[in-house]
């Protein structure tokens, strides 16, 4: 399998190199240039399949010859033997209608540990026989950065420096990253929003001599190796409601479009996917270009599902580039000048076909986190409710089952969970004392020249020249 840019110039590149690079050099984003396709068959032999080995079947038309498949899978066994439930991702019932599939058993308590936890390893053997010592930058709006960290904390030849928007994350999520003690691990309090924060990470991406000095990587949702693993659970949670069978429908709390993007990969390569429910808070930028094909930025609001508080949808480009890929380059030169652009009428009529976007305010987010709570003793995170609260809004036929994707632990949005439910969650065992352990973090104006001053200074790469 070989991977292409969005924006259509550069060479391609095979897994391992897409994994290590990250962003394309012309700024667009990796895609791989067809899409592996699974018969009928192949999808109802995954049942009853473990996690681990679902995911090397639904990986292993991408990784190509970059791992054997004894390799892959004892890298799934690793990865997955860290979450604290056998069945990594368990399916939970609301009701005879809704399901909610819960991504957060991982060390950090959201979805993005499935991918992260498999990402660290490739990135730690892949770097094994090259004689690269990578930087790692990325900007987080929570949860990638504690998830990042995790994966990559005290690897060998991998320095992260992850920047997080100053005052807008959870206590709990601040804490995951920055008690981290691992001296290859930096984090950055950026004084600005979420969108500031990517910007500057895209902005060093873009500076090909700053790029190539530090080897710089990504573990953002840009990177492809973190799709290509968020795929494995929708094809785990469709097969065991009923898939290849029947059709299910997925409602995808969403920001930056990475996770549901993978979802729309599983409908290309033959899941039967009735519909994907792209769930908004009242950040809505994908929620508007889905419904009127206006895609422009306004200012961030911060709400109690941060994690989806931002105004631009990197992966946005990925769809919009396997819909109607001509128009790409246009459409972000035009953004990249206006903050706005509109998308093409085969892009909306492509995008129509399965995605349906759902804006949520903060009183349907708190109703759908009571009803999942009265209704079945479920507690949710803000995200997964907003999730839910767009799944009960859509219509579908009635044999379609819906699956939210629970993607964070109630525990890390504990204050906003007690406001809607009365229920203060607690924080599971294996996050250890967050509050007793000491902060380490340095805040920075959001400046591209302060900020690379700041990662010259400290990255391994330039010392070792
Ligand atoms: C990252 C995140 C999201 C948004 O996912 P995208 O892939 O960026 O769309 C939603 N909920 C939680 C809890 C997250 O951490």
């Amino acid at each position: 399998m070989r991977y292409r840019s969005t924006r259509g110039t550069g060479a391609t590149l095979d897994f391992e190199q897409v994994t290590l690079a990250g962003l394309a050099p012309d700024g667009g984003l990796y895609v791989p240039e067809e899409w592996p396709h699974f018969s009928h068959d192949a999808i109802a032999a995954l049942a009853g399949l473990s996690y681990a080995e679902t995911a090397v079947r639904v990986m292993r038309p991408f990784v190509g010859d970059a791992l054997s498949d004894d390799e892959l899978r004892a890298l799934c066994t690793q990865a997955y033997g860290r979450f604290a439930h056998r069945a990594v991702t368990p399916l939970a019932q609301l009701d005879e209608r809704h399901w909610v599939l819960e991504l957060f058993h991982g060390p950090t308590l959201a979805f993005k540990d499935v991918a992260l936890q498999l990402l660290g390893l490739f990135f730690e053997r892949f770097l094994s026989d090259r004689d690269t010592h990578l930087t790692v930058i990325g900007a987080t709006s929570g949860d990638t950065g504690s998830a990042a960290i995790d994966a990559l904390a005290g690897r060998a030849k991998v320095d992260i420096f992850m920047l997080h928007p100053q005052g807008r994350v959870s206590d709990v999520q601040r804490r995951q990253m920055t008690t981290v003690k691992a001296p290859n691990v930096h984090n950055i309090a950026v004084e600005g929003t979420f969108d500031d924060a990517q910007a500057l990470v895209k902005a060093m991406f873009a500076e090909p001599a700053f790029a190539r000095r530090f080897s710089l990587s990504a573990v953002n949702s840009i990177n492809w190796a973190r799709l290509m693993a968020q795929i494995v659970y929708y094809f785990y949670a469709a097969v065991r409601l009923g898939a290849p069978q029947r059709p299910v429908a997925f409602s995808v709390p969403t920001g930056n479009f990475g996770d549901v993007f993978a979802g729309y990969a599983a409908a290309k390569m033959g899941l039967p996917i009735a519909r994907l429910i792209v769930a908004t808070n009242v950040n809505d930028i994908v929620a508007r270009a889905l419904r009127d094909g206006d895609y422009s930025a306004g200012e961030v609001t911060p709400t109690a599902a941060p994690s989806m508080d931002i105004q631009v949808s990197s992966n946005f480009e990925r769809l919009l580039f396997d819909l109607d890929a001509d128009a790409v380059p246009g459409q972000m030169a035009a953004f990249a000048n206006e903050r706005a652009m509109r998308l093409t009428a085969r892009q909306r009529a492509g995008a129509a076909a399965l995605f349906t976007g759902v804006r949520i305010d903060a009183d349907e987010m708190a109703l759908a986190m009571r009803w999942a709570c009265e209704g079945s003793g479920q507690v949710l995170d803000p995200h997964t409710s907003i999730g839910l609260a767009a799944a009960r809004a859509t219509e579908l036929p009635a044999n379609v089952p819906v699956v939210t994707l629970a993607t964070a632990h109630p525990g890390k949005f504990r204050d906003a969970v007690e406001r809607a439910t009365g229920v203060r969650p607690g924080l599971p065992s294996r996050v250890g004392a967050l509050f007793e352990r000491e902060e380490r973090y340095d805040v920075l104006p959001a400046e591209l020249e302060a900020i690379k001053d700041f990662i010259s200074a400290r990255a391994t790469s330039a010392r070792s020249g």
